[in-house]
């Protein structure tokens, strides 16, 4: 009789769950996904707890996923064969890696106040000294290119601003970029968008300054050869960088893993999706999800499980935090093929507080997809 094979999905943010439960659905193997405590954490749930209006354990959870096996460590590395996980190797027959991406450290500052962060967790951390702020300047700096959500800092920055005028505090929040257009990847359309925002939020935005991610380790916020300084508080959005899992498989030109378009790597056995992976989209949820869909599907398909479906193409949809309880929504679909060849086309919801509803009941569905009936 044939042995059941052994996959080992590392994460469980979109990329991960959504490989698993595609390999548990998919055939007879034995699921073992890994992530620190077996548990995970909502990254759109950054906002909220930024400004003190959540606190970081209402986005996060167990996973209990039933025909999956979870397991509570951090892998220390992938080997052939399978993953060092606290010294001891655990075999497996395929690896799928979804461990997202790392955040740069980023220091106390010289002048000012300067916190980074950009997960529930992080935020946490720096809300006190966010709330401290009843006056001045507060700067929302994305340090550079790629992160997380490209639309997430700007909602950081209308949320901001939006809390000072109805707490009545004279603050002046301003957004600083690298980008020449807020996401210019996704056309000139989306970003003349999220400046009119600005402008109804009463943000200010710096496009095209270049900052030094290396000085932010020592909390200093550098544009070109100048300290920035003057800003009250400066929130940083890290550098993103390769998790340190994957370092072997990346060359200094970019944190993301080259793969095919299965999500293979070159590492024999060895898959990596989610925002970990070079792919064209967005990093999103969305995206992630379909490429842990892919990798599992071509994982089953090489150990001989007949998997012949494949998932349509993703579909980002990020929600826009505008203050006060409203959110705007945008929604990207690639009608004519996948990018880089086809053109996103992009819809926008505008702002309403009617989309909050929408918003919690993504986050009901995130939490719906980690803990089943067991
Ligand atoms: C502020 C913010 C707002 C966002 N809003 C939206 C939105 O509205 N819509 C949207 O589509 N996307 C949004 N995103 C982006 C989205 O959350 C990410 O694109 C998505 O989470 C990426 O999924 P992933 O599975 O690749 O990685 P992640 O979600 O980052 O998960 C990585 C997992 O790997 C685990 N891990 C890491 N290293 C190890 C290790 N060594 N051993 C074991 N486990 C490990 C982690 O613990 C985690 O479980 C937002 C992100 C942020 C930060």
């Amino acid at each position: 009789m044939r042995a059941v094979p052994t996959i080992a999905v590392v994460g469980t943010g979109p990329a991960g769950i959504a490989a698993a439960r595609q390999l548990r659905d998919g055939a007879d193997v034995h699921v073992v996904l890994i992530a620190p405590e077996g548990r995970s954490e909502y990254l759109p749930g950054t906002l909220t707890v930024a400004t003190g209006d959540a606190y970081a354990s209402q986005y996060k959870t167990r996973v209990e996923l039933a025909g999956v096996e979870v397991l509570p460590a951090t892998v220390d590395s992938i080997e052939p064969g399978g993953l060092r996980i606290e010294g001891s190797l655990l075999r497996a027959d395929a690896v799928i890696a979804a461990p997202g991406l790392a955040l740069d450290p980023v220091g106390r500052a010289t002048r000012g106040e300067t916190v980074g962060f950009w997960d529930p967790t992080g935020a946490e951390a720096a809300a006190p000294r966010i709330r401290a702020v009843e006056r001045g300047v507060i700067d929302v700096v994305i340090s550079s290119l790629p992160y997380r959500c490209p639309p997430a800092p700007y909602g950081l920055a209308m949320r901001l601003a939006r809390r000072a005028r109805q707490l009545d505090q004279q603050i002046q929040v301003r957004l600083v970029t690298p980008e020449e257009h807020p996401l210019a990847a996704l056309g000139p359309v989306l970003g003349d968008a999220l400046l009119a925002g600005f402008r109804n939020a009463g943000v200010e935005v710096s496009l095209g300054v270049e900052i030094d991610p290396d000085a932010l380790a020592n909390g200093v916020v550098t544009a070109g050869a100048g300290d920035r300084g003057g800003a009250d508080l400066t929130i940083v959005i890290p550098r993103h960088r390769t998790s340190p899992l994957l370092a072997d498989l990346v060359d200094s030109s970019s944190p993301l893993v080259t793969v095919d378009a299965r999500f293979a790597t070159e590492m024999a056995g060895v898959f990596v999706v989610g925002d970990a992976a070079a792919s064209p989209y967005p990093r999103a949820a969305d995206p992630a999800a379909w490429s842990g869909t892919i990798a599992a599907m071509a994982v089953l398909s090489e150990l001989g499980f007949d998997h012949a479906r494949t998932p349509l193409a993703p579909a980002p949809d990020c929600f826009v935090d505008h203050g006060d309880g409203a959110y705007g929504r945008i929604r990207i679909t690639y009608p004519d093929g996948p990018p880089p060849r086809g053109q996103p086309a992009v819809a926008i919801d505008h702002a309403a507080p009617a989309l909050a509803a929408d918003f919690e009941a993504a986050h009901r569905h995130w939490r719906s997809v980690r803990v089943e009936g067991v």
